[in-house]
């Protein structure tokens, strides 16, 4: 039964479930008039009465269909809002005119249907069925009033009219107001959603650089830990400063200095994988965490990012500029606390500064230098 009226599209599956309340409020509306029928305040028979209920739910049951199908999504109201709406209000003005007495009453269905188009409809679709329906009510009246005198007590239909009409006049104000409302609360919320968005990047990464920021790759080290340890899996942290960048800057200018951190910072993105991190730990200090790697490989990682800025040309911004670094690098296996690793990673990078830079440490054995 639930996979016969609903789809997996969740936007069909809300649709269907609006519809469905447009089949309770008919389904009501169709006991008012069996009640009506039965307490013979119509002078129709009974074939003439069924007639009129099969035509009016077979209506319903295209709408049922058109909406499983998938049809309505053609239209530029896939909902079927306001076509729904002018089927039940048809419904609604034939059993109006069948009526002999108690005609009031049909107006407060109207204003059951007509709240359904509440939250949805913009000002003119909902105008429209509005007005549709005390035209259809004038027009009722106006029939009778000509042609069946003896079933109208004018007076009374007048007034009713016009209390209607003014009372559908306000909802229709009302309504645009909640329109309006929706419609400002749901910019609100995209813009909302846009903010966040650019509130997380601001706090996971650098505004330079674009990689992560320290706070960010301190997270996934720890994660990082515990998935290491559930699958006995090693990682290595690689710690980089580079060399002299104060003399960079004071020779060749700030504006220099950063484009050599934002060209670094390309290069470590392009020569690790997807799955790693790379992070700016902090002015000209950088940090990686290879996932899933030993030293072995993590040595050729390394090894490939020195000298990739060692023999990077920097011609287009300062001709004679040539920019190096320092590497340390430790795995988590050899030290087995994040701290401990970090500042393994760390002693290393300093080593590295002291054997003459340029250089990728990656044991504390003095026998152990990669270049
Ligand atoms: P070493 O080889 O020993 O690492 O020497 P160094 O000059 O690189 O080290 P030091 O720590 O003395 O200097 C780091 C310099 O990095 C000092 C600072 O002005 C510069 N710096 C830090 N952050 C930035 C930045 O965002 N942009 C630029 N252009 N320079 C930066
Ligand atoms: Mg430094
Ligand atoms: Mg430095």
């Amino acid at each position: 039964m639930f996979d016969l009226l609903f789809s997996s599209d969740s936007k069909q599956t809300l649709r269907m479930l609006r519809h469905l309340a447009a089949v309770a409020s008919l389904f009501v509306f169709t006991l008012l008039a069996v009640f009506f029928f039965y307490n013979n305040l119509f002078s129709i028979d009974k074939t003439t009465f069924n007639s009129i209920l099969i035509f009016f739910w077979s209506g319903v049951f295209i709408f049922t269909v058109i909406l499983r199908s998938g049809l309505n999504k053609k239209y530029s109201d896939p909902s079927l809002t306001v076509p729904q709406m002018l089927w039940g209000t048809c419904f609604l003005l034939t059993i109006t005119y069948l009526l002999n007495e108690w005609r009031g009453l049909m107006l407060m269905a109207f204003f059951g249907m007509l709240s359904f188009g509440f939250f949805k409809l913009k000002f003119r679709e909902f105008l429209s069925v509005g007005l549709f329906a005390i035209l259809g009510y004038t027009l009722i009246i106006l029939y009778i009033f000509l042609y069946e005198p003896e079933r109208i007590k004018i007076n009374l239909e007048v007034a009713q009219l016009l209390a209607f009409t003014s009372t559908v006049l306000v909802m229709l104000y009302t309504g645009s107001a909640i329109h309006r409302l929706r419609e400002r609360t749901k910019k609100q919320y995209v813009a909302l959603q846009e903010a966040l968005e650019i509130n997380k990047k601001l706090a996971t990464t650098d505004d330079l650089t674009g990689l992560y920021n320290r706070r960010y790759f301190m997270e996934k080290l720890k994660q990082q830990k515990a998935l290491s340890e559930r699958n006995n899996l090693d990682f290595v942290i690689v710690y980089c400063d580079l060399d002299h960048f104060k003399h960079i800057n004071d020779t060749f200018g700030h504006h220099t200095g950063d484009a050599v951190l934002i060209k670094f910072s390309e290069i470590i993105k392009t020569s690790i994988r997807e799955i790693d991190y790379a992070a700016r730990f902090g002015g000209e200090e950088f940090v990686c965490l290879l996932v899933d790697t030993d030293l072995a490989n993590a040595i050729k990682v390394t090894e490939r990012i020195r000298e990739s800025l060692e023999s990077y040309n920097f011609n287009d911004i300062a001709p004679s500029l040539l920019a190096t670094v320092s590497i340390g690098i430790a795995n988590y296996q050899e030290f087995n606390t994040i701290q401990e690793t970090l500042m393994g990673a760390d002693n290393r990078m300093y080593r590295a500064k002291q054997l003459g830079r340029n250089r990728v440490i990656y044991s504390d054995n003095d026998d152990d230098v990669a270049a």
